[in-house]
């Protein structure tokens, strides 16, 4: 059952996207579902107030949930849009996914780690949105429902793999953390034509590693 979401909480989250603007994020309509979706729902008991700070939390099983901020910098990056299809790498606790869902993004999510994937695609089927889950290997795509408009990978990868190029529809945007195992450059990725790509270097993020055939290895 979903945790009330009090008076007080709702501050929290007020500030929190006062906070983001202030750190730069623009794009209204994400500010809007950050304020609109209560994040302690994809926390542990006890991590309610301090789920409103800007930092990552711990999950199950050694993950983070990301912090607010990335979550708000990927999805502005992605410039989503309502009934677009959306492959989000490392579902963790499946507060990135309801992000994009609340954006009117249809979502498939794919979790490497089968406590976290159990946990969370129950927590996400008691939410009435467009988001199915998968357990496995992410490096490898969700071929059965490529291509996508959007790609999010969010764990950080020695490269972009190629099987999520070729899942990506032309036009479509990737945005994915590529560099070292413990600090990566957010990545845009534009697929131009069917065998072209454009790279974009942003900012510096860090994520726990892709593991995975296309990843790194353990
Ligand atoms: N998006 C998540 C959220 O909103 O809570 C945060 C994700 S956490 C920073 C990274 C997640 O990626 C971890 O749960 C990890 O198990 C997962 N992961 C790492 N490699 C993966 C892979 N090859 N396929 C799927 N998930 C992977």
């Amino acid at each position: 059952m979903l945790r009330e979401d009090t008076y007080k909480l709702k501050g929290l989250r007020k500030q929190l996207v006062e906070e983001l603007k202030h750190k730069g994020i623009q794009d209204r309509r994400v500010l809007q579902a950050i304020e609109n979706v209560p994040r302690h729902y994809f926390v542990t008991p006890g991590l309610e107030e301090l789920c409103y700070k800007d930092q990552a939390l711990p999950t199950l099983a050694q993950q983070t949930i990301s912090q607010p901020y990335t979550v708000a910098y990927q999805t502005q990056c992605l410039e989503i849009q309502a009934g677009e299809t959306v492959l989000e790498i490392g579902t963790g606790s499946g507060y990135q996914a309801v992000i994009l869902a609340a954006l009117g993004a249809k979502v498939y999510t794919i979790e490497r780690i089968s406590i976290l994937y159990e946990q969370t695609s129950a927590l996400l089927n008691t939410f009435n949105m467009d988001i199915q889950c998968k357990l496995g290997d992410g490096t490898l795509g969700w071929p059965e429902y490529a291509p996508f408009d959007k790609i999010i990978v969010t764990a950080g990868s020695p490269d972009i793999p190629q099987n999520l190029i070729q899942q990506l529809k032309v036009k479509g945007k990737m945005v994915i953390p590529v560099g070292k195992r413990d600090v990566q450059v957010m990545t845009l990725v534009e697929k131009i034509s069917s065998k072209d790509i454009k790279t974009t270097s942003l900012d510096t993020f860090r994520f726990v590693p892709l593991l995975g055939e296309q990843g790194w290895s353990e």
